[in-house]
């Protein structure tokens, strides 16, 4: 690196130490690299991409060329190999930058990461995975050769992307592949995606929809009978870019499953922790809301003037508050995080519900204490609050691990065992 190259000083410290928590050199490397893309990439495109509510696009390509789009795919396939834990970690970093971003990465990343370390865990016939296998290198390739973005569009308004009924966007089988017919709302990449990452119910005609036969499906961006629809001006996480799109007798090919028949249904009842991914987001918001404060209030924010605030006793009550938070909340989703595997104990999936709802709700807890400590100044639209402020609002409505649902979860699992009623 030049001695004069400002941008890649690292003038932030990692959210993870890498001694304290005993990170594996390689993943501190990597983990360390997307930080500082993050300062150097995300930061100063944030506000205007937040304000436009428009997608950055050439973040993403930016993503391709230092090879961030490929992080999860398989180092054989071209990518950096990173695992679950190295993901997150890395995620949350991206986050405390530009959650749009880091939110809209988590969707194309995840597209790698359940097709890739995650599947590996599942249990699958040899022909499955030869198949897999084979398939999965033409979505690796699209990625690593091309800058092929994914993206994620599950949410349908209904009870299916919360788990709690078949998708109602239909697959039905024919000659060479499928018929997709269905809509999906707050479709993250929507218009920028070049594949989107579908989840449908596989249905021949007169058979019943089985949440069994869910599809894990590329749908190509400009397959005839694609469109996107509506308008998006929402609270927060206005980059996402999440508007409504159509399938209407759109044909895809069966090369384009990303996952075997029935594989996606055992990923989410084995690998519960696939849907903690959307937490590092707002992992990174957490932390950027509470970093705001103590720059802040030091004086030494850019852009502010030198002004000290920290000499008043309840300015630094509120710092203690907001450090006590953050730390609780950073080692809990770290060990929950550091759990993620197949078949988890019922512990560990009650402290995976405990950290997704933890980040959710602190996060914006982190954020509103942050305005009412930092003042009227800190909440203008010239500074990052005021969007961290906005965004981390968002992180608890995200299905299938709303906070409601956490809740739900973990007070009925934690009263009743698996069949237990009080008949
Ligand atoms: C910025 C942003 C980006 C997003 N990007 C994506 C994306 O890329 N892909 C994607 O798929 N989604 C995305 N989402 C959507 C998100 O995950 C939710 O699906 C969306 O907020 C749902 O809105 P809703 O009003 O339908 O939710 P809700 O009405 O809260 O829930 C939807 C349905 O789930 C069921 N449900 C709700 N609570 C429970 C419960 N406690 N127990 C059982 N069932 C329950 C109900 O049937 C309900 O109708 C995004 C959301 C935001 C805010």
């Amino acid at each position: 690196m030049p001695a004069h190259d400002l941008d890649d000083i690292d003038i932030d410290a990692p959210i993870f130490d890498p001694a304290a928590f005993r990170l594996p050199e390689r993943d501190a490397a990597l983990i360390g690299e997307v930080r500082r893309f993050g300062r150097r990439t995300l930061a100063p495109r944030a506000a205007q991409h937040d304000r436009d509510a428009s997608f950055p696009l050439e973040t993403f390509r930016d993503m391709h060329r230092q090879g961030l789009l490929a992080i999860c795919v398989p180092k054989d396939a071209g990518g950096a190999g990173a695992g679950f834990a190295a993901y997150c970690l890395a995620a949350a970093e991206l986050g405390r930058f530009c959650g749009a971003t880091a939110l809209s990465w988590n969707m194309h990343v995840c597209s790698t990461l359940w097709t890739g370390a995650l599947a590996d865990d599942l249990p699958m016939s040899a022909a499955e995975r030869a198949e897999h296998d084979r398939r999965r290198r033409l979505h690796y390739r699209r990625i690593v050769t091309d800058g092929a973005l994914y993206s994620q569009p599950f949410s349908e308004g209904g009870a299916a992307a919360a788990g709690a009924a078949a998708f109602g966007t239909e697959a039905k089988p024919v000659d060479g592949g499928f018929v997709v017919n269905g809509k999906k709302i707050f479709a993250s990449l929507s218009g920028a995606a070049d594949y989107y990452g579908v989840l449908c119910t596989e249905r021949a005609a007169g058979a019943a929809a089985n949440r069994r036969n869910t599809l894990y499906l590329a749908v190509p961006a400009k397959a005839k009978g694609v469109t996107v629809v509506g308008d998006w001006d929402p609270l927060g996480m206005r980059a996402t870019v999440s508007r409504t799109l159509m399938f209407n007798d759109v044909f895809v090919p069966e090369d384009e499953m990303l996952m075997p028949r029935g594989v996606y249904f055992r990923a989410a009842s084995s690998w519960p922790h696939m849907f903690l991914t959307l937490s590092p987001t707002y992992l990174g918001l957490a932390q950027a809301a509470y970093d705001f404060t103590v720059s802040y209030l030091r004086g030494e924010l850019p852009g502010t003037p030198p002004v000290k605030r920290r000499m008043f006793p309840t300015k630094q009550i509120a710092v203690a508050e907001m450090r006590i938070v953050l730390e609780q909340t950073k080692a809990l989703w770290f060990q929950a995080v550091s759990e993620a595997r197949a078949n988890p104990s019922k512990e560990q999936v009650l402290r995976a519900y405990t950290a997704q709802f933890s980040v959710m709700e602190n996060a914006s807890a982190l954020a509103s204490k942050a305005i009412r400590s930092c003042g009227g100044q800190a909440m203008l639209k010239n500074l990052a609050l005021e969007r961290i402020f906005r965004d981390s609002r968002c992180g608890s409505l995200m299905l299938p691990w709303t906070a409601e649902i956490c809740l739900d979860r973990l007070g009925r699992e934690s009263l009743y065992e698996a069949g237990e009623t009080d008949d």
